[in-house]
């Protein structure tokens, strides 16, 4: 007979859920892993675009708890390709043995909590039931899929496929007409190499995006070797900063600065590429003025690059304040649009009104098209949660205490859901951090606080209602003294017809955060209830 007892059940074989289960039996504690996908790698086993790569360096999208580990890996490039993040997935899934705990194939379907035994009951598609003291989701940020309900999308007569649910065989664009809908993080990624090997790509654009050269390249072994020596002094600066990423912020004012100055540490900032971009000016993120005067230098590169000023026009963001929406980092984005064979379609002036078995057609003009890609995006931070059918005391489900916004205590626990642990959970840094550092900082609070249990001999922690009210307050106080909220993003749920719209992440970065984290431990886990 299989086990159907344990001490954690954990959802979700992305990074998070690996190293929880490390973690886990590391504390001696039995776990089941269940995981939809057939393998490991999370968003990275879903994301097999052409041209899906990590926009943080890949010495900085890596584990860090092993030292053995962080030895042994070579990083091919400077940002990592999705193959070789799976890979490295993979390596991490072998090197610690970890498969023979996972269920693979599996969705985890309910859990209720069952408060007389003080144990999750766990259900999955495949028939399981089984059941754990503690449920530790690891469903990622950015896993559920969403596809907009274009009337007539299912008679479409082509190849039709989200980027986020990419087949695993190679889909062949050899003399295609590919329509692309969508232009954030994956369609800025996809369509420079679509580009290059359809025979045309039409981009249906509704809000342009600000998007930074990520200026990729194979990786220096001097580098490497640099970086292994330094991991150490690397790990620690980006622990303590406020995206988790080692680049270096500058702490002064863009208001300050003389134009000479400003135009200074932008280009140099433009020529380096990547995330370190927006950390030109410590006023970016809290000053319209300042913000302004850092798109108006990205709107003037965009001119300079794309010959057509009306196509340059159309990329040109003027609707949000750069870095209000996650930003974006391209290889070839806007010099794509200078091809013959890529055509600009603006969907705010005339919308997508259906998908026709041929095609596209807007409320001004059909496009016949072989193939579709959705590059739409997702139901994001809080859709994963939310697909599963969570109860917990008195029968009250996470949908109906979510409804009219996510409510928790840290972004890592919610009242009334006692023993469940959300990895990245909404009201943490989460999205806008750097996945792995949020992710190894979750666990291991998590892992401690197992630890404190056992050594305390409480069986249950709840998060307590003052204090996920008062965590919840700080966590709008701070996204309002941002300009976040100005820009109709995923952030706040903008992009899914009916979401509640609130800023969902915590914006006081994960430096800070940590400090609150490690602080409420060290109280005894201050404003969480504790009992036997
Ligand atoms: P996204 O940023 O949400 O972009 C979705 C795009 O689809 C937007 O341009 C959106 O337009 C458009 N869209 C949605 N519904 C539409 C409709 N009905 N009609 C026309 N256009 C529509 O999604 P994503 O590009 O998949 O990226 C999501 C996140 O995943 C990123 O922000 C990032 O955090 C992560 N990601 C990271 C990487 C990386 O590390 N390199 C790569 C890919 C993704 P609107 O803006 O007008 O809503």
């Amino acid at each position: 007979m299989p086990a159907t007892s344990f001490d954690a059940v954990v959802i979700g074989a992305g990074f998070a859920g690996l190293y929880m289960l490390h973690r886990l039996r590391g504390l001696g504690l039995t776990a089941r892993l269940f995981e939809t996908g057939e393998g490991v790698g999370g968003t990275w086993y879903w994301n097999r675009y052409p041209g899906a790569r990590c926009d943080v360096e890949s010495v900085e999208y890596s584990y860090s708890f092993s030292e053995e580990l962080q030895q042994a890996w070579d990083w091919r490039e400077r940002y990592p390709a999705q193959p070789d993040i799976l890979r490295y997935a993979e390596h991490v899934a072998d090197r610690f043995d970890l498969r023979r705990d996972i269920r693979f194939r599996t969705r985890v379907t309910r859990a209720a909590h069952d408060g007389a035994a003080a144990r999750w009951r766990v259900e999955t598609d495949r028939g399981d039931r089984v059941s754990a003291r503690f449920l530790i989701t690891a469903v990622g940020c950015l896993s559920e899929a969403r596809v907009p309900g274009f009337p007539g999308a299912g008679s479409f007569a082509g190849e039709s496929h989200h980027t986020g649910r990419w087949p695993h065989e190679e889909v062949d664009f050899t003399g295609k007409r590919v329509a692309v809908i969508g232009t954030g993080s994956s369609g800025i990624q996809i369509i420079p190499v679509l580009a290059r090997r359809a025979a045309h790509v039409t981009v249906f654009q509704r809000t342009p995006n600000f998007t930074i050269p990520a200026w990729n390249r194979p990786m220096p072994p001097e580098h490497a070797r640099w970086v292994k020596d330094n991991y150490a002094d690397i790990r620690r600066t980006m622990r303590g900063s406020l995206f988790g990423i080692a680049a270096e912020f500058n702490p002064g004012s863009a208001l300050e600065a003389s134009e000479q100055e400003r135009r200074a540490e932008l280009e140099t900032r433009w020529a380096h590429g990547g995330p370190g971009f927006l950390g030109a000016f410590s006023d970016i993120a809290v000053d319209a003025r300042a913000n302004e005067m850092v798109a108006d230098f990205v709107r003037e590169k965009i001119r300079k690059t794309v010959e057509d000023p009306r196509v340059a026009e159309m990329l040109s963001p003027r609707d949000h304040p750069i870095g209000t929406k996650r930003p974006c980092f391209d290889t070839d984005y806007y010099a794509t649009f200078n091809r013959p064979d890529v055509t600009l379609v603006d969907v705010r002036e005339a919308p997508i009104e259906e998908i026709t078995p041929t095609g596209v057609r807007t409320s001004a003009a059909s496009y016949e098209v072989d193939t579709i890609v959705y590059a739409t995006g997702y139901d994001a931070i809080t859709g994963p949660l939310l697909a599963i059918d969570i109860t917990g005391t008195g029968g009250t489900t996470l949908r109906a205490k979510w409804a009219a916004s996510p409510h928790t205590y840290l972004g890592l626990m919610t009242a009334g859901f006692p023993n469940l642990f959300t990895i990245t959970g909404p009201g943490s840094p989460c999205v806008l951090s750097n996945m792995f550092v949020s992710i190894e900082q979750h666990v291991d609070w998590i892992a401690g606080c197992l630890s404190h249990l056992a050594e305390t001999g409480a069986t249950v922690i709840e998060a307590g209602r003052d204090a996920e009210d008062a965590w919840m307050r700080h966590v709008g106080e701070v996204a309002g003294q941002t300009l976040y909220p100005l820009a109709d993003s995923w952030y706040l749920g903008a992009n899914v017809p009916g979401k509640p719209r609130v800023f969902m992440p915590y914006a006081g970065g994960v430096g800070a955060y940590r400090d609150i984290c490690d602080e409420i431990a060290a109280k005894g886990y201050e404003g969480f209830v504790l009992s036997a």
